[in-house]
């Protein structure tokens, strides 16, 4: 089993209330809470595989985090990164990015096309897919016809969705526009996009075949090598921002319902797999759709890391404690 790597990202502060910009401190990989600066809080003091502060690149995360799922995904291992945190604390931001400084997303598709360049040994099939959970229903992102696609399971596929658009692709910058044509559709018929981006997940993923060129099975010593499959995600998580705090009733109360059940589960997932193989009895991935869909990429020979964000404003600590212990239990 792989061991899960955390890390914690501090986005720089956007009120102007907040004085120096941050009630965390991060030092290193250890991030603790500060009522002022130079005071810290006794208790409240964290370490993790990576601390990023508030003047880190998206393509330091990247290198830091990432990249070497990417490199293991081109070789045929499969890989999960997500970025989980409360609302407004900066997930989107670093899957996405901004135009000086892409995401994570951005910088893998580029990256896998560069690998494949260089592996001349091989030839690949690339196929990308977009999929958005919104109150535990699967839309797809490429299509705004497939809505409430549904999850099977066959001998010969495994956990797959029904019917969710997969494009064959055969550059980046192919994939980028595809992207952004699920962007667009994510807005289709939607008032507030704020809010539901807020309480949706989206799962952006790559699979990526291969085939050694020039062989035949008789000089292969193992058949496996022949043909590699290898599953990409990359997962923007909605808010985990606690419900009470919206308050609302209705439709809201039921998404958040179904939001907070579903990263309960993510985190439970996640916490018995980096418990050790031993103690780590039933992981409980039929619990969500999000675990359901990710389960061939979680867990096993998966390479997986989790980028905690965290808003530095006062208003949010008790969120930020929150996501620090979700980070905690994913060590
Ligand atoms: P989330 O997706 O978690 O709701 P966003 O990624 O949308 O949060 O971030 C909220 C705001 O903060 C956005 O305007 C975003 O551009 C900005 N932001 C977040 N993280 C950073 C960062 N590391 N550097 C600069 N701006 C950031
Ligand atoms: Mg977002």
């Amino acid at each position: 089993m792989e061991k899960i790597c955390v890390a914690v990202r501090v986005r720089p502060a956007v009120s102007q209330d907040t004085p120096n910009g941050t009630y965390w401190k991060v030092e290193d990989n250890r991030i603790s809470l500060h009522k002022s600066l130079g005071t810290p809080i006794s208790g409240v003091s964290y370490t993790f595989d990576h601390v990023f502060d508030q003047d880190c690149s998206n393509g330091r995360v990247y290198e830091l985090l990432t990249k070497d799922i990417i490199r293991a995904a081109v070789e045929g291992f499969n890989g999960t990164a997500f970025a989980y945190g409360q609302t407004s604390s900066g997930k989107t931001f670093t899957m996405n990015g901004s135009e000086n400084d892409p995401g994570i997303i951005h910088r893998a598709v580029k990256d896998i096309f560069c690998e494949i360049q260089m592996t001349t040994d091989r030839e690949f099939l690339i196929r990308v897919s977009y999929m958005e959970i919104y109150n535990e229903e699967i839309n797809d992102l490429f299509s705004v016809e497939n809505q409430k696609l549904q999850i099977h399971e066959s001998l010969e596929r495994g956990v797959f969705v029904a019917g969710l658009r997969e494009e064959i692709v055969s550059s980046a910058e192919q994939v980028l526009k595809l992207i952004q044509l699920g962007e667009v559709n994510r807005h289709f018929g939607e008032t507030n996009m704020n809010v539901r981006s807020s309480r949706s997940h989206t799962i952006f993923r790559m699979v990526i075949e291969s085939k050694g060129k020039d062989t035949s099975p008789s000089d292969c010593s193992s058949l496996d090598d022949v043909i590699r499959v290898s599953v990409l995600n990359l997962v923007d998580l909605a808010g985990s921002e606690r419900i009470a705090k919206t308050g609302a009733g209705g439709v809201r109360l039921k998404e958040g319902k179904h939001i907070n059940k579903s990263l309960m589960v993510l985190g439970n997932v996640i916490n018995k797999l980096s418990d050790c193989a031993k103690q780590r009895g039933h992981i409980p991935y039929r619990d969500s759709k999000l675990t359901r869909i990710l389960q061939p990429a979680l867990g096993g020979n998966a390479k997986t890391s989790i980028i905690c964000t965290v808003a530095p404003e006062e208003v949010h600590v008790e969120e930020s404690k929150g996501t620090l212990q979700f980070a905690s239990r994913a060590k």
